[in-house]
């Protein structure tokens, strides 16, 4: 019989290679996710398509596969010990995640995603509050996930939405922003990161000002939390979402961070198990935050692999991370620039590892698809913010976005492969 995964806790397993003195091994790093060994179209896969999805490393896997051979149970309802370890394990990665992002873990709701959080925010906090008259303010490079729930709020309240508009660089301009929040402003819903420019917002000087107007602010932090180390306290937003699936975690997983005021006051947004405390036909007492927003069964295992994926992030440092991807940002953008009719969108100083981009006489999705023929993933199209791109003026663009697992050998297969196939297309 072969052996059997641990039982808990289920995320010991290879640690990121760090050596003492700080020093990574990326080429172990590397080897820690399975997926990257594969080849595509008979080439060796060069995965640049990080901003829509991340890759797992095998503790992620192995965890949830542990916690299905060894556990699986739901949580918080049944006495046995399945079930004690499946809550403990599910609210483990609640402690893991507070821990990473420095907030209290009865203020994180566990949700299947960043969209999930914004509308959690949308309809339970802005929907009974807002009303005609009152403005909500988002910026041009928001995703779509932290601009369409504002305009369904709006369609409802009779609340106007107010556009913060960007310079050329993709940077936000700050004046206007500032400008923008008038008294009528009641909401601002901004990206940390953007998924398309890599622009790094300055959230804590944008926070700061918005709380001292009395604007409660939304942070989107899908592209900031892979990337960086954060600090969700010292931002001192009211409202912050992020999204596992990008940070090493699986997909169906992410949290919403609120302040616990604004959790203790908004009405529950789905109904269900698990968000009560008592329910009769005279009526249902809810659960305290943040259970209240936790109808029903969640993704229990896929908690379980986002707690193995904070870990991982942990041993490896978000430092290193960090540095990691800025050295491979340096290295793709110098590479690019010196490609003859390539335009680069978004050149912000401060940039996460995502680079937009389009190249004269080729369409976005031909140079993808030729690419990936070439065993290269890149992302094409208006990757899921169309108000940014009608800003730019174009339909399309490619998107390449290294993770700290690429290599600088990938960057040039990649930069040849697009040269490459662009003389196919001209
Ligand atoms: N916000 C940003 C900036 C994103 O990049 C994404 C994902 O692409 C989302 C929101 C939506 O995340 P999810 O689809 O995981 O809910």
């Amino acid at each position: 019989m072969s052996a059997l995964p641990p039982v808990t806790p289920p995320f010991d397993g290879p640690s990121a290679q760090v050596d003492p003195a700080g020093q990574v091994d990326w080429n172990a790093v590397r080897a820690d996710f399975p997926l990257l060994l594969r080849e595509v179209h008979g080439k060796p896969l060069i995965y640049f398509d990080n901003a829509n999805t991340g890759q797992k490393p095998a503790t992620v896997i192995e965890a949830m596969d542990g916690f299905y051979r060894r556990q699986n149970a739901n949580v918080s309802r049944a006495v046995h010990q399945l079930g004690s370890e499946a809550t403990e394990a599910y609210e483990g990665t609640r402690t893991r995640l507070a821990r990473f992002l420095n907030v209290r873990g009865d203020e994180l709701v566990l949700c299947s995603g960043t969209t999930f959080a914004i509308n959690l925010v949308a309809y339970s906090w802005a929907l009974p509050r807002l009303q005609a008259g009152d403005t909500i303010l988002v910026s041009r490079m928001e995703h779509h996930a932290n601009i369409v729930p504002w305009q369904l709020v709006a369609e409802r309240t009779g609340a106007a939405i107010r556009v913060a508009e960007i310079r050329e660089d993709g940077t936000l301009d700050l004046d206007a922003l500032r400008r923008a929040m008038t008294s009528d402003v009641k909401l601002l819903a901004l990206t940390h990161v953007s998924n398309v420019l890599g622009t790094v917002n300055p959230v804590r000087e944008i926070c700061r000002e918005a709380r001292r107007r009395g604007v409660v602010t939304v942070i989107d932090g899908s592209q900031a939390v892979p990337h960086r180390a954060v600090d969700v306290a010292a931002i001192g937003c009211d409202f912050y979402a992020f999204t596992g699936h990008k940070m090493c975690g699986p997909t169906g997983t992410g949290a919403l961070w609120a302040r616990r005021e604004h959790l203790q006051a908004m009405p529950p947004f789905l109904g269900g198990g698990e968000m009560i405390k008592e329910v009769s036909f005279d009526g249902t007492v809810y659960n305290d935050p943040p259970h209240r927003f936790e109808a029903g069964t969640p993704n229990i295992a896929g908690f379980v692999g986002l707690g193995a994926a904070v870990d991982y992030l942990e041993r490896l440092g978000m430092d290193h991370v960090e540095a990691r991807e800025a050295e491979l940002l340096a290295h793709l953008t110098e590479e690019l620039a010196r490609i003859d009719g390539l335009r680069i969108f978004g050149t912000a100083a401060d940039k996460a590892a995502v680079v937009a981009f389009l190249v004269e006489g080729a369409h976005a999705h031909d140079l993808a698809t030729l690419l990936d023929l070439e065993g290269v993933a890149i992302r094409s199209g208006q990757h899921c913010a169309h108000p940014l791109l009608q800003f730019y003026g174009v339909a399309a663009t490619c998107r390449a976005s290294p993770a700290f697992y690429n290599t600088h050998e990938e960057i040039e297969a990649f930069v040849a492969a697009l040269r490459k196939v662009r003389t196919l297309l001209s």
